[in-house]
């Protein structure tokens, strides 16, 4: 991605999650928030060799950085990735697993139910900012929470879908009941084609580096 870094559009209308979250949360989340986070971006990597790099490159390369300077950096990296990746985990669509990804979910939690249960629960566990996600690795299925910025993405583990559990992300709606703002989000509005295309590009990827 050259830089500056731009906002990416989002995947859908502003008001099509709504009732789930309404336009305001997605104006202020999109436009404020997230948009902060890529112009933060923009100024800190200005005439540094950053500048030149993807965006999952600087994500990772500045993970656990003890650096202040590269700390921030990668906080809004990150957010910036993060929040790209959490608009396209969501749909007003209609959408469903595929054949793969099902058999996944199955080995892995039993049943899409349970799959569901366990990413509320993690949602809800993660004590203050984060994230709540579902990842492949090696085309096993497991759930993970970070706290603030922090993404599996760092570490190079392949993300299928996520979840923010900031408060911007549902005081508006639901103002304190992140178990509510969860479990509308995940019965109601998961793009489950998304996940499943995610999951074969870890398989893409595996190939790519083995070759
Ligand atoms: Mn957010």
């Amino acid at each position: 991605m050259p830089t500056p870094f731009k906002l990416a559009p989002l995947p859908w209308d502003e008001d099509a999650l709504a009732p789930t979250i309404s336009a305001n949360t997605i104006n202020f989340h999109y436009h404020k928030h997230h948009q902060t986070y890529v112009d933060t971006l923009n100024k800190l990597v200005e005439g540094t060799p950053f500048a030149d790099m993807k965006l999952e490159a600087i994500v990772q390369k500045t993970a656990g950085a003890q650096d202040a300077k590269e700390k921030k950096i990668f906080n809004n990296a990150a957010q910036v990735w993060n929040h790209d990746f959490y608009w396209r985990s969501l749909t007003p669509a209609k959408t469903d697993t595929s054949s793969a990804l099902d058999s996944a979910i199955t080995s892995a939690f039993g049943s899409k139910d349970e799959l569901i249960a366990k990413l509320a629960e993690a949602g809800k566990e993660q004590f203050g900012s984060g994230w709540a996600w579902l990842v492949s690795k090696g085309g096993k299925l497991s759930i993970e929470k970070t706290p603030n910025a922090e993404t599996p993405m760092a570490k190079g583990v392949n993300c299928l879908l996520t979840v923010d559990v900031w408060e911007h992300a549902y005081y508006l709606d639901y103002q304190n009941a992140r178990p509510k703002y969860l479990e509308a989000v995940l019965g109601k509005i998961i793009n489950w084609s998304f996940a499943a295309e995610n999951l074969t590009k870890e398989d893409q990827a595996v190939r790519a580096a083995a070759e």
